[in-house]
This record gives structure tokens, sequence and C-alpha cells, in this order.
């Protein structure tokens, strides 16, 4: 089985490819490295199964695969603002390409959506039924209405030209190998904590969040990919924290003299979101098994080696 993974040098993809060479995979990693990294994928290197392609997913690319795994696009606001135009076209032309290639051979094809097609969500937790509430025009939405604009690609060429198609809808996930310039918030709120700098709490930090932990969701990736379900669904930990709470959660385990300091809300932050997993209870008997709390010891423990923090 030879698999795609566009963005498999950040964050999520690097975590996807371990277990697909796990499973015998051959995998073609591509990325162009705006927000990945090479160290995350550096202990693939030298592996016959891993093939490794510097590439801009908005460029068209020929290859032979099975199966494509489209994650490819910055997922933290301040990188996906820095250049808003670059992140439509992410993930307008990077869907257009990866689905191109997915109908010339044939190859099933996941897309990594998001929670934030549902916007400022009216109803709470969201199903997948919702069809949300987003800002066309605010700061978020080279991102929001990239994704949506996704996912509409992805069901047209599922009707109109047959392609096998998944969409997974993923909601704030957390983990090993966030990068410390991130920007996201459980990367910032221990970065910070370790050391010793002040929390930085945007608005008064009753906004809420569901966090998922890394090896949950991508087991869930696995699940769907294996299905026949092939609207999209969503993949989260329905455990809903205001930010307040996780930043208590991060300075008990954590320690330190690190203070809160409030700042001010960016435009169009979801004021709520949790994940309705009813389908992927359903579907793929999926649903998440790390607790909060013990996903941040894991990654704090990471981040503590990463900075070289004792
Ligand atoms: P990330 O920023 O760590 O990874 C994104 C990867 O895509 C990086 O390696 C980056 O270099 C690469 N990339 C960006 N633009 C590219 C381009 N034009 N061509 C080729 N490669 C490009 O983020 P992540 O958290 O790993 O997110 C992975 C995917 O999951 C993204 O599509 C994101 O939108 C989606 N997602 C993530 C979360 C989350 O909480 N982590 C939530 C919802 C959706
Ligand atoms: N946030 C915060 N401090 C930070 C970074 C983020 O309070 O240093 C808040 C942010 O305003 C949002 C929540 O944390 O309400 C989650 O932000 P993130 O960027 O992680 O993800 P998203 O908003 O895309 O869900």
């Amino acid at each position: 089985m030879r698999t795609l993974v566009t963005g498999g040098a950040g964050f999520l993809g690097s975590h996807l490819i371990d277990r697909l060479i796990e499973q015998g995979h051959d995998v073609v990693c591509l990325d162009n490295y705006f927000t990945g990294r090479k160290a995350n994928i550096a202990h693939h290197l030298g592996n016959p199964n891993f093939e490794l392609m510097r590439h801009d997913v908005t460029e068209p690319f020929r290859l032979e695969v099975d199966h494509i795994y489209n994650l490819a696009c910055p997922a933290s606001p301040p990188h996906y603002q820095y250049n808003a135009i670059k992140t439509i076209k992410t993930s307008v032309m990077g869907a257009i390409n990866c689905l191109g290639l997915a109908k010339r051979v044939k190859a099933r094809i996941f897309q990594a959506s998001t929670s934030e097609v549902y916007g400022d969500p009216k109803i709470h937790p969201q199903p997948e039924s919702y069809w949300g509430h987003v800002n066309p025009i605010g700061i978020r939405s080279c991102y929001d209405e990239g994704k949506r604009c996704a996912e509409t690609l992805f069901m047209d060429y599922h009707r109109q030209n047959d392609v096998d198609i998944r969409i997974v809808r993923i909601f704030n996930t957390y983990g090993p190998r966030m990068n410390p310039e991130d920007g996201r918030v459980v990367s910032n709120f221990i970065v910070q904590a370790l050391k010793g700098e002040d929390i930085t709490i945007y608005g008064d930090g009753q906004q809420t969040r569901s966090f998922c932990f890394v090896s949950d969701l991508v087991e869930g990736f696995l699940r769907l990919m294996e299905s026949d379900y092939t609207l999209p669904m969503n993949i989260g930990n329905p455990g809903e924290f205001t930010m307040l709470e996780l930043a208590e959660e991060v300075l008990k385990q954590v320690g330190g003299p690190s203070k809160l300091s409030f700042q001010p809300l960016p435009s169009d932050d979801p004021q709520q979101r949790k994940p309705d997993i009813t389908i992927a209870q359903r579907e793929l008997g999926w649903e998440p098994k790390v607790p909060l709390a013990e996903g941040l010891g894991m990654t704090i423990e990471h981040f503590r080696k990463e900075l070289g923090i004792a």
C-alpha cells in the first residue's frame, strides 16, 4: 500500500506517518516546510519505506499512490493569517490538486477538515449536520472558508467523478511535536509556564475548547480511512474547558512563577466548541481515551526536553 501524506512534516502529519509506517505502508511525505519541520520525520529518513518530497500542494504533482491524506495547511491562527491569500490557495488549490491525482490514479483520499467549518457556533455541541456560523470576510475566513470550500470540492468530486473520499472535522488537538512557536493555546501556555513567563489569556478566558490528544485523533483517522463512511465526521474529545481552566491545569502541572496576563480577544474568536461524536462512535466504534490532564503531562514532558528546561 503506497500512501501520500501532504503536510506530513507537521504536527499531526508526522504522528500519522509514524502509525502508517508501523502498519507497513510505503509512505511519501509531501511538505513545503512552512510550519512543518524535518525534525518531526527525521527518524524515518533512511527507511526504504519512506520518501520525502519538498513540494507545495498549490502546484500540481504526479505520483502513483493508493491512499492520500491531505493535511497540508497551516493550522495555527497567527500562521494561517500571516499570508491569508496563500492559506486559501493551499486549501482550495491543494484540494483540487490532490483530488485530481486521486481521480487519475483511483486513490482513496482523506481530507483534514476542521471544527472551524462551524465558525462561532450557535448550536452546542456541534453535530455534523450543523451548517455553521462563519464570517465570510473576517480574519479567520481565509482558513474557515478555505476548509469549507475544500469540503465542497471533495463532495463534488465524489458525486461527479466517483472519487472515494473521507472527510474528518478535527477539533483542537495537542501533543508532542507541536512547534513551540506554533501560537496555538496549548503550546503557548506550556511554553510560557516552562519559561516562567506570564500566561497570555485572550479575552476573559471564559471561551471554551475541547482538546483531543494526538494519539486518539490519529486512531480516529486510521479507522475512518478504513471505513466506508464518505460524509464529514467529527473527531475530537468532548471534554470541554475554558481557557482559564486550561491555564490552571498547566500551571498546576508545571508549577513556577507565571501569572495570568489578559490580552485582547482576537476578532471572530469562537466562544464555545465541543464535538458531538455520535457518528464516530457508531460508525468507527471510536472514542477518545486520553483525558486532558494526562495528555498535558505527556506534552509538558516533550516541551521540557525540546526546550532543555529541567
Ligand atoms: P501544522 O502547521 O503542524 O502542519 C501543517 C503542515 O502542512 C506543515 O508541515 C506545513 O509545512 C505544511 N504545509 C502548509 N502549507 C503547505 C503547502 N502549501 N504545501 C505543502 N505543505 C504545506 O498543523 P497540524 O496541526 O499538523 O494540522 C494538520 C492539518 O490538520 C491541517 O490541514 C489543519 O488545518 C488540520 N487541523 C488541525 C487541527 C489541530 O488542532 N491540530 C484542528 C483542525 C484541523
Ligand atoms: N488563546 C489564548 N491565549 C493564547 C492563545 C490562544 O487565550 O496564547 C485562546 C484563543 O483566543 C482561543 C483559544 O485560546 O479562544 C484557542 O485558540 P487556538 O489558537 O489554540 O485555536 P482556535 O481558536 O483555532 O480553536
